[in-house]
């Protein structure tokens, strides 16, 4: 497929896609933040809208494909072993193409960047490039980890200016965690990186993938756990993303089941979402013991909301989690392009964006092309 196309061609006129009705031309900015930071090396603030008028917000980085852990989900030792090719580090962005990229994000309208990969934390350094996003006036910038390394980690990121972090966390059965992660790591070391998180000041949210037979029967004893310690709980729905996993529907936990789980012991209601386009629902304890929230990927899609943009570790914008091919911007950005060229450059690939994978999921979609989730970021 060509890289430009959408993966779908849908019209504007589709009414499967809830924002239809949002403008679909360049304008000034005007969404929930203050209309002019202080930067001025953009002239003018425009935000970009997609075939389906939906707005670029957020901003997810992969700043390596590399990580310690071989989720079984995720990175599977069979196909990701010694004869694995990995990026090449002089393939990756520098710290300084990333930042220079995220201004042109940020020009278009991106509120939010979240860095991740792979494993973010086994980038040399990582604190220096928080240190440089977190100069970005008004952005809010977290951070997604399987936790291992946040023990010597999470002092100096949050000095460098990171707002929050998400941390990893499938099971609280040893037996089971070892099994997911596949390289044998305890639980107890990733809950020590979790409270050296909330002992830097870093506010703490636990990600847990469910997958069927393997750690549904994890959900309430996590549940009770992050409760107590005071930390958001996210239950995602198992994904069929890249092509390494062996993704079946019978291995998705519908987060409708997930939500029935818990509120059988632990009564829960829904929660209003904090802004548009929140891709966790939210339920609350009903006695005010703190939330959860469900990422329903798979069984309630939430496509017509999504407002990602993806760029892997070697610099290509994806539009969608289940692309098939990236957009090369480290050409541009080595070639010499200017920032104003760059920020057109992205720009003009956004508009062009109609991707919609999880709304048109399928039997047919199953055995597509895609990225893998360790290199594009989750
Ligand atoms: N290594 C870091 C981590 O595990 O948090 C960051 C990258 S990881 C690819 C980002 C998130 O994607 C993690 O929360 C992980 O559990 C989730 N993930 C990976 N494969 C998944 C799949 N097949 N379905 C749903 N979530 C998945
Ligand atoms: Fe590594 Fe995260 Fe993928 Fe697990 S989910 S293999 S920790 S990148
Ligand atoms: Fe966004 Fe996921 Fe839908 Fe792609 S499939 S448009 S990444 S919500």
């Amino acid at each position: 497929m060509d890289a430009d196309a959408p993966d779908a061609a849908p019209t504007k006129a589709d009414k499967t896609t809830s924002s239809a009705a949002l403008r679909v031309t360049n304008e000034p900015y005007n969404g929930t933040r203050e209309l002019r930071r202080d930067d001025r090396r953009y002239s003018g603030f425009v935000t970009v809208a997609d075939v389906f008028g939906r707005p670029m917000r957020d901003l997810r980085i992969s700043v390596t494909d590399r990580c310690n852990f071989r989720c079984v989900y995720c990175m599977p030792k069979e196909v990701f072993g010694r004869d694995y090719r990995f990026l090449e580090r002089r393939e990756l962005l520098t710290f300084e193409e990333i930042e220079r990229l995220a201004h042109a994000f940020v020009a278009h309208g991106v509120e939010k960047i979240r860095i991740t990969g792979g494993e973010p934390l086994v980038r040399r350094d990582l604190e220096r490039l928080i240190e440089r996003l977190a100069s970005i006036d008004g952005l809010d910038l977290t951070l997604t980890t399987n936790g291992s390394l946040l023990p010597q980690k999470a002092q100096a990121l949050r000095d460098a200016g990171l707002a929050r972090v998400t941390v990893s966390l499938d099971s609280l059965d040893d037996e089971t965690f070892r099994a997911m992660n596949d390289v044998d790591f305890p639980v107890e070391r990733v809950l020590a990186g979790i409270d050296a998180a909330a002992a830097a000041g870093l506010p703490v949210k636990v990600n847990m993938v469910v997958k069927r037979g393997v750690n549904d029967d994890a959900i309430l004893p996590m549940a009770r756990e992050f409760r107590k310690r005071g930390h958001i709980l996210r239950f995602i729905e198992y994904m069929d993303v890249g092509h390494s996993n062996g993704w079946r529907m019978d291995d998705v936990v519908p987060a409708a089941e997930i939500v029935a789980t818990i509120d059988a012991e632990l009564p829960v209601e829904p929660v209003e979402p904090n802004y548009r386009g929140e891709v966790a629902r939210r339920w609350r304890y009903k006695d005010g013991a703190g939330e959860i929230g469900v990422i329903a990927s798979v069984t309630q899609p939430f496509c017509g909301d999504c407002t990602r943009a993806r760029l892997s570790a070697e610099g290509r914008l994806y539009t969608c989690l289940f692309a098939v091919r990236g957009h090369d911007l480290r050409a541009l950005v080595r070639g010499g392009a200017s920032d104003e060229a760059l920020q057109e450059e992205i720009g003009r690939l956004w508009t062009r964006r109609g991707d919609r994978y999880s709304e048109l999921r399928s039997a047919k979609t199953i055995g597509l092309p895609r990225v893998e989730m360790s290199y594009i970021g989750g």
